[in-house]
C-alpha cells in the first residue's frame, strides 16, 4: 500500500490552498452576506486551471487522475463552501456528462470553453415533484422533424443561471417503453427561445454560489442534442451522481478540515479559568475525535477515487465517502461552533459560515437515507443466500 501522494499532487494542494488562502478567504464573507455569484473569482479560478481537471488535454483539459480533481475541491471547501461548489458542480455534473457520454463533435463543441472558467454548465435532473426520486421526472422532450420539443422545468441547479452559465444538461421523459417511461438526456444551450434560467436567492449555505429554476416553454433543440443513447438518460444522469459523490464527499472533508483547523486555533488562544481552554481535557478529547473522524474520512475518499482512477467499480464507495464526509463535516462543524462558544455563532468568525456551508451536503446529489439505499443494496448483493 502506498499512502503517499505524488508530487504533482502535493504541488496542486499547495497551489490550491495558497490560492484559496490568498483570493477567497478574505472576500469569503462578504460574498456570502451580499449572496454574490463572483464572476471574477470564478474566471480566476479557471485559470488556476481548476475547471476540466480530468478532462484530457485533446479538449482542453488538464488530463489530471481523480485524486488531484478531489484535493483541488477539498482545499477550496477548507475555506469556503461556495467556491468549493461552484468548482465541483461545474466539473463533476457539468462537464462530467459532456465529457464521458458526448460524442466527438458535441465535445469539440462545449467542453474545451467549459475548462477555461469563462463559462459554466448545469445539470439538470431535479424537479419540484422529482427529487430522491428522479424516476418521477415529468419534463418531457418530444421528437418530432428532426428536433425536440422540451417542456416542463427544474429547480436547485447549480451554475445554471450566472452571466457565464453557457447551457444545462437536461433528463426529460422522451416516450415509453414496455410500459415505463423512457428518459433521455438532452443538452439545452442557454439562449435556446422557450427556456428560462432564474436564479434561486435566500440560501442557507453555499449563499455566493448560483442556484436556479429552469423552465422550458416549447423549448425546441436540434435531434443532435441528444446526448448518449436515447433512453439511456437516466443511466446517464445516475452515473454522474456516481462522480459527483466524490466530490461532493471532498467538500464535507475540506469543510471539516477548516473548522477543525479554525477550532484547534481558538482553543490554544481563548483563556477562561486562568488557561487556554485547549488544556481541559474535555476540550482536547473533542479535538482528537475531531481529528481522528477527518482522518478516516479522508482515507475513505481516496480510497474510493483510487478505485475509480485505477478503472475498479467504486460506486459503493463514493457512496459511503459522501455519506461519511457529509456527516462527519456536520459533526465536527457543530464541535468547532462549540468551541468558539458565543463567538462562533458571530458572522464575523469563518467557523460560522463552515456550520452553515456544511448543511447541504447531507441532502444534494442524494440525501444520507438515499446513501444508505444505495449502500445497503450493494453489501446486500455481496452476501448472496
Ligand atoms: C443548493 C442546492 C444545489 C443543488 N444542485 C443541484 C444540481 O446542480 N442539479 C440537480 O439536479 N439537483 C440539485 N440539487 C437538488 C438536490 O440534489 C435535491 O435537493 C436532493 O436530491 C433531495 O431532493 P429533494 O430536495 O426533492 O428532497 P426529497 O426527495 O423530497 O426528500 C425529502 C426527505 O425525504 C427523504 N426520503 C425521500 N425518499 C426516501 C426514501 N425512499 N427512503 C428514505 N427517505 C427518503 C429524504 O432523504 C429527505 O430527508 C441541489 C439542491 C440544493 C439545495
Amino acid at each position: 500500500m502506498d499512502f503517499e501522494l505524488t508530487q504533482e499532487q502535493k504541488f496542486i494542494r499547495e497551489s490550491v490552498r495558497d490560492f484559496a488562502e490568498r483570493e477567497i478567504r478574505p472576500i469569503a464573507q462578504e460574498l456570502d452576506e451580499k449572496q454574490e455569484f463572483s464572476i471574477e473569482l470564478t474566471k480566476k479560478i479557471g485559470e488556476l486551471g481548476l475547471f476540466g481537471m480530468i478532462v484530457s488535454q485533446e479538449y482542453g483539459g488538464q488530463g489530471l487522475d481523480y485524486i488531484s480533481y478531489i484535493i483541488a475541491v477539498e482545499e477550496i471547501a477548507r475555506v469556503d463552501g461556495s467556491q468549493a461548489a461552484t468548482v465541483a458542480a461545474h466539473n463533476s455534473l457539468g462537464v462530467n456528462p459532456l465529457y464521458y457520454f458526448g460524442n466527438d463533435e458535441q465535445k469539440k463543441k462545449y467542453v474545451p470553453q467549459l475548462c477555461t472558467g469563462e463559462a459554466l454548465w448545469g445539470f439538470g435532473l431535479t424537479e419540484p415533484d422529482a427529487g430522491s426520486d428522479s424516476r418521477a421526472s415529468k419534463t418531457t422532450a418530444v421528437l418530432a422533424d428532426g428536433k425536440w420539443n422540451i417542456n416542463g422545468s427544474k429547480i436547485f441547479i447549480t451554475n445554471a443561471s450566472a452571466s457565464i452559465s453557457k447551457g444545462s444538461t437536461v433528463q426529460a421523459v422522451s416516450g415509453e417503453k414496455d410500459g415505463k417511461k423512457e428518459f433521455s438526456a438532452i443538452i439545452v444551450e442557454q439562449n435556446t427561445p422557450g427556456f428560462t434560467a432564474k436564479s434561486m436567492h435566500d440560501k442557507m449555505m453555499w449563499r455566493a454560489s448560483n442556484t436556479a429554476e429552469l423552465y422550458f416553454d416549447d423549448c425546441v433543440v436540434p435531434e443532435e442534442n441528444l446526448l448518449g443513447k436515447r433512453g439511456d438518460g437516466s443511466r446517464i444522469m445516475l452515473n454522474t451522481l456516481d462522480h459527483g459523490r466524490l466530490s461532493i464527499a471532498a467538500m464535507g472533508l475540506g469543510c471539516a478540515q477548516g473548522a477543525f483547523e479554525l477550532a484547534v486555533k481558538y482553543a490554544q488562544q481563548r483563556i477562561q479559568f486562568g488557561k487556554p481552554i485547549s488544556k481541559n481535557q474535555v476540550v482536547a478529547n473533542k479535538l482528537a475525535d475531531m481529528a481522528m473522524k477527518i482522518e478516516l474520512a479522508r482515507n475513505l475518499l481516496y480510497k474510493a477515487c483510487w478505485l475509480k482512477d485505477n478503472g475498479k467499480p467504486f460506486a459503493k464507495e463514493a457512496a459511503m465517502s459522501k455519506l461519511y464526509c457529509a456527516e462527519i463535516a456536520n459533526e465536527v462543524s457543530f464541535e468547532a461552533v462549540q468551541i468558539h462558544g458565543g463567538y462562533g455563532l458571530m458572522k464575523d468568525y469563518d467557523v460560522e459560515r463552515h456550520y452553515r456551508d456544511q448543511r447541504l451536503l447531507q441532502i444534494g446529489e442524494g440525501t444520507s437515507e438515499i446513501q444508505r439505499l444505495v449502500i445497503g443494496r450493494y453489501v446486500i448483493d455481496e452476501y448472496p443466500v
